[in-house]
């Protein structure tokens, strides 16, 4: 397994270099942004690990989001000098999957690796399009685009919370059929009273507010099975 390390902090980064060397990991270690996103971005990694304050007043997290768009989803563990909630709220939501608030023991950066090698591969991504609509999986936002050659035009979809989370478990999952079962035990909670008809009251609700007139239904219906997001061309 490999790892990038940037962190500036000239002893703290060599011993967690030496450390995770140790305990059987290759590790890049760069001290700077500029080197550190240079290598996020062209080497390919099993873990990265950020610190977030960086010389010259750069921010880690930037690294993390610039990644994430690019399309790279190797896990990122942030490192934070800042207890502070709104900085983590922040990181996690630029894409890193984990963090560490220093000072920290050395132990649980590895026992927090290990969790991380035990996750599924699929990061979710932030904004997941199909066609013209765009489900924003941070803060829950739906929106159809619409553009002439003048203009992009955003139009926002109002969908209940439970609406939302049976179109955010279909676009996560696209490409695979999610049977009714499977969105019912994601969707909604082991004590809920709901039945797989349940599913179809919702599924037709949703449509009816993202799809456009005339237009195949952008959750497509694969009977005997479930629901599949249609796979769009722009
Ligand atoms: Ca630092």
């Amino acid at each position: 397994m490999k790892v990038l390390l940037v962190e500036d902090e000239v002893k703290l980064a060599k011993a967690i270099k030496t450390g995770l060397e140790q305990d059987g990991y290759a590790v890049d270690l760069n001290t700077n942004y500029d080197d550190g996103l240079a290598y996020a971005t062209t080497e390919d990694y099993d873990f990265i690990i950020l610190d977030r304050m960086l010389p010259g007043g750069k921010d880690g997290s930037d690294i993390c989001s610039l990644i994430r768009r690019k399309g790279i989803t190797t896990p990122v563990i942030m490192l934070t000098a800042m207890g502070e909630t709104e900085d983590i709220i922040q990181g996690l939501d630029e894409g890193a999957d984990d963090y560490l608030t220093k000072p920290f023991k050395f132990d649980e950066l590895l026992a927090r690796l290990r969790a991380l090698k035990r996750r599924p591969k699929n990061v979710v991504e932030k904004v997941i399009k199909f066609g013209n609509l765009q489900i924003n999986t941070t803060n829950k936002e739906v929106s159809r685009f619409s553009s002439n050659k003048l203009t992009t035009k955003q139009t926002p979809i109002k969908l209940s919370k439970k609406e939302f989370a049976v179109l955010e478990y279909l676009a996560v999952n696209k490409g695979t059929i999610a049977s009714k079962e499977q969105i019912l035990s994601h969707v909604w909670d082991f004590d809920s009273d709901v039945l797989p008809n349940t599913v179809e009251v919702f599924i037709k609700s949703i449509r009816k507010k993202i799809d456009e007139p005339g237009s195949d239904s952008l959750i497509e219906t694969v009977r005997g099975f479930g629901y599949r997001m249609r796979v769009v061309n722009v």
